[in-house]
């Protein structure tokens, strides 16, 4: 027999999502269960822009000590400003503004955020619980809880909220609502991330840039310490079809004509969303992002 526990709130999922929903619960004095696949630090494919928005969210829920220790550690990186380079080679250039309590926005590298936030939640008081979840329980046509695979058994929680943030490819929808799990193509999207080091970068300034080939997605700089970027480009998953290319080359193509870097330098690692997907067109494997 499977085992069974209670709580007020289960979370599905401790990315940002879930370990922020964790996270205001738990302050709110809920019994909340906070579950993953993973156990944190862990990354996930990203571009890593924390915006303003986000932070002040995150300050609302107690987090500004944490961030600016991150930031000393120089895990979180400081920005100040925007290049959108157009496909016609025009730029443009945008500050950013802090915050009403000086809050500014960040490259943080999932690896590091995601920990932090998820660290924080279970430090407001949510239980967290490495497991995989199979499926909802349902009980009457309602949501009565989940169950759950973990140290190689079947588990089941019960509790009358179940808050489902785990992601695109997201269990509890599939589930509960199998259509809005199947998405068209000009829906879904590609994307590959790499890390690279030795580039010269404007500091503290994420890029963007629109060209013919990955429009209407785009490629991205950002720099995530000095000289180290996280890039990558994203693409509707039609076009990627439609041009037959690889997405790795499509970032070697990229990325050197864009900033001078030493010729030896391979990003690394280089990982395409939706994980485990291929970068060429012929195994696809996509996911919207
Ligand atoms: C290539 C790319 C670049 C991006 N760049 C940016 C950017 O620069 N800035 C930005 O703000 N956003 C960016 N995004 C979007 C951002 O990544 C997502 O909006 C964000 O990750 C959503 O957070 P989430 O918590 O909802 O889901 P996720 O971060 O996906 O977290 C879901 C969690 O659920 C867990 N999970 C999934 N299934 C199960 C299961 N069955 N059982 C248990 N746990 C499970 C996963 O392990 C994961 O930890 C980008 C997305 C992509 C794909």
């Amino acid at each position: 027999m499977p085992s069974v526990s209670e709580h007020e709130v289960i979370v599905v999922g401790a990315g940002p999502g879930g370990a922020t929903a964790a996270a205001a619960l738990a302050r709110a004095g809920r019994d909340v269960l906070l579950l993953d696949r993973h156990s944190f630090p862990r990354d996930k494919i990203c571009g890593d822009a924390v915006s303003l928005g986000a932070v002040r969210i995150l300050n609302d829920l107690g987090m500004n000590d944490q961030i600016l220790a991150a930031r000393d550690r120089g895990e979180f990186y400081r920005l100040d400003g925007m290049r959108l380079v157009s496909p016609s080679g025009h730029t443009l250039h945008a500050d950013f503004h802090r915050g009403p309590n000086d809050e500014e926005s960040y490259v943080a590298p999932r690896l590091f955020l995601d920990a932090t936030i998820q660290q924080h939640a279970v430090d407001c008081g949510a239980c967290f619980r490495q497991a995989e979840v199979k499926e909802p329980l349902l009980e009457d046509g309602r949501v009565a809880g989940v169950v759950v695979r973990q140290n190689g058994s079947t588990h089941t929680y019960r509790a009358p909220v179940v808050i489902g943030a785990d992601g695109v490819t997201s269990v509890i929808t599939r589930h509960l609502r199998p259509e809005a799990a199947q998405h068209r193509d000009e829906h879904r999207a590609v994307a590959l991330r790499a890390y690279i080091e030795g580039m010269e970068l404007f500091p503290h300034k994420v890029e963007f840039f629109l060209y013919d080939e990955v429009l209407p997605g785009y490629a991205w700089i950002f720099p995530a310490r000095d000289k180290v970027a996280n890039i990558g480009l994203g693409m509707r998953l039609d076009v990627f079809r439609r041009h037959k290319r690889n997405l790795k080359q499509m970032l070697h193509d990229f990325w050197p004509c864009r900033h001078p870097c030493p010729a030896d330098q391979r990003p690394h690692p280089c990982a395409t969303w939706p994980p485990g997907g291929s970068t060429s067109v012929r195994k696809p494997g996509l996911q919207h992002l």
